[in-house]
């Protein structure tokens, strides 16, 4: 009875029902009209002589100009052409016209029942019944038309035939009593069922669009940096891609920018004030590349950026000294404020012939050596690059080859004790004679091999060498040792170096390890897990290059280092430069209060050994006392110091 009740109302606050309800309606109206107009002439016309021409006739043909009319009215109206509102009103008028045409029609086919002789009355009994259904029938989407059909059609018929007096109406009129009932549930099942199925189709609708909104939504995901809304690498890539294959002559100018000082404000000022900076930092170099060029974020704290084809290289100058500019303005965080800076590294390629990769590579070389330098900027990669380059190629090739791990082998340098110039340790440092290319700096092929991920391997064998000479080193020279960045943050081979520790004969205390600040930038969990687990081993640990990269005291306190050795950059201009002597002397009293030792490198002249240890540095190495040595003449070397021989050198003697 709810439901009944629910489907006679029109759903007016659900304009998707109303719209569907009134489409499906108005397919069905017209058939109502042509059915009725054709049923009532057909009446009309077997009760021409029968009955008063005004009755016969001229009723059913004024009804039924009424019913062309609305047939045209609901041809130009129908399905599609109407808003919600409008179908609203148009379905409730519906209800009343279906009212009023029921009782026009049913009216005038009961006053002729008294004219006919029983064939036409039967015939009237036949409009009345099949007419009415056929009506209601076509009425079903808008059940209140067509309960309101039903209701008086059927009660005429009724009323009419049980007082007829002829028993066939009487038994007619009985089983159309009963009849409407059940035809009032057909009818309402139905509507029901055409509701269902509208809701349905809207839900489906509605999950398609949540589809197609999560496809967009990932394939935006699948070229955009979540944090930044930048372009990020893939897209990079891809759009470099397609500027190649569509000008293969001429390959698009390429720069890259790398923050400089940005990891220690995840560590200072914690991870949201880090994606804050670089959702900044986008939006700056957003607001100065715009619409010329792209702007993509390649990962962390790495930039690229395309500029257009037609840029002459001073533009593109002045645009990357423009972004390393726009770094370099403060950025306000919830914790105060940051400064960072960067550098930019740019390829403008000159002629065709280029792939993906080597654009990137050679940005990226660019960028390497501008950062090198110590106040940043921009960089091209130029002929000298281009030089290094083909040099790294053949060094990466020849590092995959058996040959390397036999051509590698340590030289040891010397580490003084300025007070009496005594030899306390060696640096052992890796010389590669390459049968191809001759001998090749550590500075070229150690880099090659992290990139290679040959590290681990390299660092094995040039331990097992070291342990080796240890064993034949004059106790108690100790030896220090050179990790990687890549070493320190690889469990393999920090667990490996232990296992060759424990091996050896030699004791652990003689070792040293140095370790640059870059395996703590990358890393540094990992790299306090390793250090914790050698300096167990009874292994001592010293910061490398110290002044060169962040120089956190953060990380001399939290992990106890036990040596500092000052960068050669700075003790080579001690004399020259007062920032360097400043620097270098309060590094030398940080040590001291620490209780750690200090170690100056690059010490070149006995100059700067005597300042050096006037700052209070204790420990020196460089070519001052020695240049780096093979271990019989590193031997040979301890042996004379011991002998005294050497000890002139000593700052005070
Ligand atoms: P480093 O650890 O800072 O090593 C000191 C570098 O300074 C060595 O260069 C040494 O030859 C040089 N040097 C020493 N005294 C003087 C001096 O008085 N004046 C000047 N101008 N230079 C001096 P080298 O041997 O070319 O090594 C370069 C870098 O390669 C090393 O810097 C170290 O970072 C890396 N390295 C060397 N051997 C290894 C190794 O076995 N493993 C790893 N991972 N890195 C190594
Ligand atoms: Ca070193
Ligand atoms: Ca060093």
């Amino acid at each position: 009875m709810k439901s009944l009740l629910s489907g006679l109302r029109l759903q007016k606050d659900n304009p998707k029902f109303l719209l569907a309800q009134y489409d499906a309606l108005s397919a069905q109206i017209p058939i109502l009209y042509v059915l009725l107009v054709i049923n009532a002439l057909s009446v009309a016309i077997t009760h021409i002589h029968a009955a008063p021409l005004w009755l016969a006739l001229d009723i059913p043909v004024a009804l039924s100009v009424v019913c062309v009319f609305r047939i045209i009215w609901w041809q130009m109206n129908g399905k599609g052409r109407l808003d919600a509102e409008r179908a609203y009103k148009v379905m409730r008028r519906t209800i009343y016209v279906s009212g009023v045409l029921t009782v026009g029609f049913g009216g005038w086919a009961i006053a002729l029942y008294q004219y006919g002789n029983p064939f036409q009355q039967g015939q009237i009994a036949y409009f009345l019944v099949v007419t009415g259904i056929s009506c209601i029938f076509c009425l079903m989407h808008l059940p209140a038309a067509a309960f309101v059909t039903t209701a008086i059609t059927f009660s005429m018929m009724v009323v009419v035939f049980m007082f007829s007096g002829n028993p066939v109406f009487q038994a007619t009129a009985l089983s159309v009593m009963f009849l409407a009932y059940p035809f009032i549930r057909v009818i309402n099942s139905y509507f029901q069922n055409f509701s269902g199925l509208v809701r349905l189709t809207e839900e489906l609708e509605e999950k398609q669009k949540e589809a197609e909104r999560l496809n967009l939504v990932n394939s935006r995901n699948a070229l955009h940096d979540q944090l930044t809304g930048l372009a990020n690498r893939r897209s990079f890539f891809r759009e470099l891609q397609i500027l190649l294959e569509a000008h293969p002559d001429q390959a698009p100018i390429v720069g890259l920018v790398d923050l400089d000082g940005f990891k220690p404000v995840n560590d200072v000022f914690g991870h949201a004030a880090g994606d804050q900076v670089l959702k900044e930092t986008a939006a700056r170099f957003q607001a100065l590349i715009g619409s010329h060029g792209t702007v993509a974020r390649l990962g962390g704290d790495e930039f690229g950026v395309i500029f257009p084809r037609d840029m002459s290289r001073d533009d593109v100058s002045d645009r990357g000294h423009a972004l390393c500019a726009a770094l370099r303005q403060a950025y306000e965080v919830p914790g105060g404020s940051i400064r960072v800076s960067g550098s930019c590294g740019i390829v403008y390629p000159e002629g065709g012939g280029h792939t993906v990769e080597e654009l990137y590579e050679k940005a990226d070389l660019a960028l390497y050596q501008v950062k090198n330098k110590r106040n940043g900027g921009v960089e091209f990669f130029s002929d000298d690059l281009e030089t290094i380059l083909k040099q790294r190629h053949l060094i990466e090739l020849e590092l995959q080859g058996d040959d390397f791990a036999r051509e590698l082998k340590l030289e040891y340098q010397p580490i003084v004790d300025l007070a009496d110039g005594r030899v306390v340790g060696l640096e052992a440092l890796a010389r590669w004679d390459s049968a191809r290319f001759g001998r090749i700096s550590p500075d070229a092929f150690i880099p090659a091999a992290e990139r290679t991920a040959v590290i681990g391997k390299m660092t094995r064998t040039l331990f097992a060498q070291a342990l080796q000479a240890l064993a034949v080193i004059p106790a108690p020279v100790r030896l220090s040792f050179n990790l990687s960045a890549r070493d320190i943050c690889d469990q393999e081979t920090s667990m490996a170096l232990l296992a060759m520790i424990n091996a050896a004969t030699v004791d652990p205390r003689r070792i040293e390890f140095e370790i640059t600040e870059t395996a703590l930038l990358s890393d540094f969990d990992t790299a306090y897990e390793v250090i914790g687990m050698l300096r167990s081993a009874g292994i001592t640990i010293a910061l490398d290059d110290f002044g060169t990269g962040f120089s956190s005291l953060s990380h001399i306190h939290r992990l106890e280092f036990d040596k500092i050795k000052i960068d050669k950059s700075f003790v080579m201009q001690f004399e020259q430069d007062m920032r360097c002597m400043n620097i270098t002397r309060s590094v030398a009293d940080l040590c001291h209060n620490l209780g750690i030792a200090s170690v100056a490198e690059g010490v070149e002249t006995a100059e700067i050994a005597k300042a050096l240890y006037a700052s209070g540095v204790r420990l020196a190495q460089g070519y001052h006392f020695s240049r780096p040595l093979s271990l019989d003449r590193a031997i040979e070397f301890v042996r004379q110091n011991e002998a005294g021989t050497m000890l002139p050198k000593a700052v005070n003697a």
